[in-house]
């Protein structure tokens, strides 16, 4: 219903129905009808209402209704629910795209995500999560460098990823969820590339340790997953390789320079050291403290890492113009563009084929 569809974009948009009534011009009662679907909102009504909201007006009338199922956040921090409301409704918007491009496609595209077999059936201790994540990058043939975009190869396994504006700040970390049986996981847009990976390691540590838990470890299944995020971006063999054995600390210029090959923080480089035995406790205590007197628990010292970007959504959009399959308008709907930037940021990147031949 049309009405659903205002409500999820007003949502997603963070807008209270006041706010989207003095952007639209629409009186809120008069918004406030169209979502209960108690009135019809004419075409001009529509257009105002798209152009308050960033949406295309056929979003009103897209078909596809995303639930997201079993819905996590990594903090269960009580979040404001229009926040909340807003970063589900973000998240949705987002699905619904990526499955209407499905659509066109003869092929699916997508991978169904299948945790491959093999790995350790039962994790009883900390150390054997170490196995699982070596395991794993194993049979996804990833050998143990560092995963230059994590995202894709995510992606390319079957769990979809998303990027939302609305998770900020700190009081809120990543979502997991799942569409149709499909697997998908939300990062912060604005976070750093490190941040954003370590929470995707995080996810899929949920997603694979799930049903292998022993009852030593199954309270603990928040650092189980975060053992994982940090075996799984950097595996032992690579920290052992890296820090030459047992240490009495670590310099930070040292660990910048592991937290640009790898995407993995200076903090998680201290807790893959001291999980590993190559960094005594009381050494990785007085570590952790030097950091937090200079705040680099917050901000760390070096550049940041530089973000995710996702390739898959936009390269599939590309296919299907190429083959026809849609044309320029509805690419720059998926894409959520105006016609006239898409159409110029397709040219330019004819204009450097042309160069190239
Ligand atoms: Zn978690």
């Amino acid at each position: 219903m049309i009405g659903d569809r205002i409500k999820q974009a007003r949502q997603a948009a963070g807008l209270s129905l006041r706010a989207l009534a003095e952007q639209a011009g629409i009186s809120a009662m008069a918004i406030s009808k169209y979502e209960n679907n108690k009135a019809t909102p004419s075409s001009r009504v529509l257009l105002a209402l798209a152009r308050a909201l960033g949406v295309r007006v056929e979003y009103f009338f897209r078909q596809a209704q995303v639930q997201l199922e079993e819905v996590e956040y990594r903090k269960h921090s009580k979040l404001p629910k229009r926040l909340l409301a807003q970063i589900e409704g973000d998240v949705k918007e987002q699905v619904e795209r990526f499955l209407e491009l499905e659509e066109y496609l003869p092929n699916r595209p997508m991978q169904t995500f299948e945790v491959p077999e093999g790995l350790p059936g039962r994790v009883d201790e900390f150390a054997d999560i170490e196995v699982v994540a070596r395991k794993l990058r194993d049979a996804w043939e990833l050998g143990a460098n560092p995963i230059p975009e994590l995202t894709d190869t995510l992606e390319e396994r079957g769990i979809l990823v998303f990027q939302s504006e609305a998770l900020h700040g700190d009081r809120f970390d990543g979502l997991a969820a799942h569409v149709n049986g499909v697997p998908i996981v939300v990062v912060g847009a604005s976070w750093p590339g490190d941040r954003q990976r370590f929470t995707l390691a995080h996810e899929l540590g949920h997603l694979i340790l799930k049903d292998r838990l022993g009852p030593a470890l199954k309270e603990h299944e928040e650092t189980a997953a975060n053992r994982f995020a940090g075996a799984f971006l950097v595996p032992e063999s690579e920290v052992h390789k890296e820090l030459g054995g047992p240490r009495k600390r670590l310099e930070p210029h040292e660990l910048c320079v592991l937290k640009n090959a790898y995407g993995l923080s200076m903090g998680g480089w201290l807790h893959r050291a001291r999980d590993l035995d190559l960094l005594p406790q009381t050494n990785y205590v007085s570590m952790v403290r030097f950091f937090r007197k200079r705040g680099w628990h917050k901000k760390e010292p070096c550049d940041d890492y530089p973000r995710e970007r996702p390739q898959v959504f936009m390269q599939l959009v590309y296919h299907a113009l190429a083959e026809d399959l849609i044309g320029e308008s509805k690419a720059a709907e998926l894409l959520r563009m105006p016609l006239a930037e898409f159409h110029a940021q397709r040219n330019m990147e004819r204009a450097d084929e042309a160069v190239n031949q």
